[in-house]
């Protein structure tokens, strides 16, 4: 008998919500209690050392020493107050999530063996040394030459969790090679700040910075935490390599319009507690359309700073659903046939005017602006279509993009009917009838007023990758898992570089006599049809869509391994050192990491698997097959000859049925075993990682759907792993 399956499932069911309280009855009371925000800098700063930090992360004036001691002072004081007795360096190394390293503040007030005092310097809170050799490089830092620092990004705000103080940094190699996710961000954002702002100073000479904004969207699965620990699967991948779906599903659709299950609801509570604390606008709670799935989604911020708070999140989540009896999973895809979790990327650019670039303007300038803004867009995501599917590819997202039951992996934009139309009157029409300067030189565009309210509420194509919704682009296949860092990085970079090019053509035909006005029009209209292929609004999901798409040119490839390549094509090597973002070394070196993670978690999935193929599913489905065969054997005793035929027929039918089930499934498991050692000695990690995908993954489905089948005909009491039913509805 499985009794640590029902006893968990018995636990489970008798499982009641925590009695959750508000810290305080407005969020506003409590709101950013633990960052060193602008309050607590004011507090806990000098007049002159406010104002010069104010300029390091407004202006990205140097850092001096002095200056640094005077915030550190300061910012320990803060901290302690708040309970730190430690601190430590936060950095987003090129494995998944954060790493950090606490020290105590205590030091020797004088010679060794001395009085202790608190300590916190400029040095120390400006950079610190981490052991570089237990993080992934790609090659980049061997060994012996293992060092690598951690310097702090001023411009994203220092918290307090627990007894320690976090200070964001970026993770960089002593040569200057960038480690981390965090450092190409930056770069990427300054790169955009600076060619957005030419932009904008076309229409409107007085802006001074272009800002890139970030709202995520975090999808996310709660699984009973009994449960959880009796899935081996979930514990070590994250993910259910087994389990044949639940007779009831998602069909009804009930979950996503039902209301929030009272143990989740005390769950969401709480965390919105949490982020509230951390400065994290959380403002959005619901359930998501698969059972036991649900979301969470903050007020949109600062790229960098909304990058950083959804890491924060994604770790508050995680230790808050233990206390609820819970388990946080986060992979793209948890089970097989019903919905995965993405991150939707809400993204825009805005000018430090207040300026949202892409919303369509009060005046025919600004929506000459908006146009401008958005046919760039457009132009960048179908020059580096393939590049950005790269940003968001990992061997867990490849479920939830490009596998069954899923949307392809093909990176196009939806503009809904409107702004379709509108493109397509711009681009059908000439500069004299599309532009008039009336005498009092007031522009006026021959392209219909585009009604914001209108553009709100376009169709929401919720099968489009990149899809525009109003103001923004939401860039949709971004991993529920993933650092939103890679993503962000190259669609920046990628604007980048795409605003650079425009200005120099528009500038050029300026100076051959043009008009402004008639010189970005004609700019624009060569762009919308160069970029017509990246515009797709129909079913993304449709099979006819994967034909069209290739047709079109669009990067179509569906291997990871395969899809990592991009970063490295002669294009991204260009965008990349054309930003300053990434050198040529560093993106081989990511890639090297890409492909190494990839191998890992394939290899720790497939020999999961295997294990519990071998040690859960064939073990009981035998002892099944002997109860049935010590059936028919006594059946045989009992009754005539053809009596018991009769009677035992199903029985002999099952009996085959286990039988042809496990042998393959033990062929099939061998047989992967195989392909995973001849990957092995493969030596290029590109080689290895395409190897895995080539021949150890496939085996997967098939174990898989062997088992799947045993399930479905071994008498439940057996069964030792909860099943999708247990995992999915009890909460
Ligand atoms: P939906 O589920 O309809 O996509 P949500 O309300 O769940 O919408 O999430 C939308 C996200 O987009 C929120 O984080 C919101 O703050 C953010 N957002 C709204 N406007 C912008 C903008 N101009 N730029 C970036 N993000 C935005
Ligand atoms: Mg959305």
């Amino acid at each position: 008998m499985s009794s640590l399956r029902f006893k968990a499932v018995e636990e489970a069911f008798k499982k009641k919500a925590l009695e959750v309280t508000a810290p305080s009855k407005f969020a506003s009371d409590y709101y950013g209690k633990y960052v060193f925000n602008n309050k607590a800098m004011v507090k806990y700063l000098s007049k002159d050392t406010f104002k010069a930090l104010k300029n390091v992360i407004e202006k990205g004036s140097t850092l001096d020493i002095s200056l640094a001691n005077q915030i550190a002072g300061g910012m320990k004081l803060w901290a302690t107050e708040l309970g730190a007795t430690h601190y430590t360096h936060w950095f987003q190394p090129l494995t998944d999530g954060t790493a950090e390293k606490h020290d105590s503040f205590i030091d020797y007030a004088g010679a060794p063996g001395e009085d202790i005092i608190e300590d916190f310097s400029g040095k120390l809170l400006a950079q610190q040394e981490p052991d570089a050799s237990s993080f992934p490089s790609g090659g980049i830092r061997s060994t012996f030459e293992a060092r690598g620092y951690t310097a702090w990004d001023p411009s994203s705000p220092a918290f307090v969790m627990d007894d320690t103080l976090i200070i964001p940094t970026i993770f960089i190699s002593y040569t200057g090679e960038s480690l981390d996710l965090k450092a190409p961000l930056l770069k990427a954002l300054s790169a955009v700040d600076k060619a957005a702002t030419a932009v904008c100073q076309m229409f409107d000479p007085t802006v001074k910075k272009v800002v890139a904004y970030l709202g995520w969207e975090q999808e996310y699965f709660l699984v009973d935490e009994g449960l959880y620990a009796t899935r081996p699967d979930l514990v070590l991948t994250g993910r259910t390599l087994l389990g044949h779906e639940s007779a009831k599903n998602q069909q009804l659709d009930d979950h996503y319009f039902g209301s929030v299950p009272s143990r989740v609801a005390a769950y969401m509570k709480d965390i919105e507690f949490e982020a509230y604390k951390y400065g994290i606008p959380a403002k959005t709670r619901h359930n998501e359309v698969a059972p036991n799935q649900f979301e969470l989604a903050p007020i949109y911020g600062e790229c960098n700073l909304s990058v950083d708070q959804n890491l924060l999140m994604m770790s508050i989540m995680k230790r808050v659903a233990r206390r609820h009896s819970f388990r946080l999973l986060l992979h793209e895809k948890p089970f097989a046939g019903i919905n995965g979790s993405g991150k939707h990327n809400n993204w825009s650019l805005g000018t430090d005017k207040g300026l949202v670039l892409y919303a369509p303007g009060k005046t025919a300038v600004e929506n000459l602006q908006f146009v401008t803004f958005l046919v760039n867009t457009l132009m960048a995501v179908h020059k580096h279509n393939a590049l950005l599917k790269a940003s968001i590819m990992t061997a867990q997202n490849a479920h939830r993009l490009g596998a069954n039951e899923a949307p392809p992996a093909i990176v196009s934009a939806f503009l809904g009917t409107q702004l379709t139309a509108i493109l397509d009157k711009l681009e059908n029409s000439t500069s004299e009838e599309a532009i008039v300067i009336d005498d009092k030189k007031v522009l006026h565009l021959g392209i219909p007023n585009i009604p914001e309210v209108f553009l709100d509420n376009t169709d929401r194509n919720r099968t489009s990758a990149f899809a525009f919704t109003g103001n923004r682009f939401e860039f949709r296949a971004v991993g529920s898992s993933a650092n939103c860092s890679s993503a962000m990085a190259t669609l920046n970079a990628a604007m980048a570089q795409q605003l650079k090019e425009f200005k120099i053509e528009v500038d050029a035909k300026i100076a051959a006599g043009s008009t402004k006005e008639k010189a970005i029009f004609d700019v624009l209209k060569v762009y919308i049809k160069l970029s017509k292929a990246i515009r797709f609004d129909g079913n993304g999901y449709s099979d006819a869509w994967k034909v069209e798409a290739a047709k079109r040119g669009l990067d179509c490839e569906t291997s990871v391994p395969k899809i990592i390549e991009a970063y490295t094509s002669a294009s991204s090597i260009e965008l990349f050192k054309n930003t300053g973002v990434l050198t040529e070394v560093e993106l081989h070196a990511r890639n090297e990491v890409k492909w190494e993670t990839y191998i890992k978690k394939i290899q720790i999935e497939a020999r999961v698997l295997g294990d519990l193929a071998l040690n859960h599913i064939i073990p009981v489905a035998t002892r099944y097959q002997s109860i049935l065969l010590d059936n028919v054997y006594k059946t045989k005793a009992v009754f005539s000859p053809q009596k018991a035929e009769k009677i035992s027929s199903l029985d002999i039918v099952l009996i085959e049925e286990i039988a042809e089930h496990v042998s393959t499934i033990k062929k099939n498991v061998e047989d992967m075993v195989v392909a995973r050692k001849l990957a092995n000695v493969i030596e290029h990690e590109k080689d290895k990682a395409n190897a895995y995908h080539d021949q150890v993954l496939p085996y997967f489905d098939v174990i898989r759907y062997h088992v799947d089948k045993l399930e479905m005909i071994v008498d439940d009491e057996m069964w030792t792993l909860p099943k999708y039913r247990e995992l999915l509805f009890i909460r």
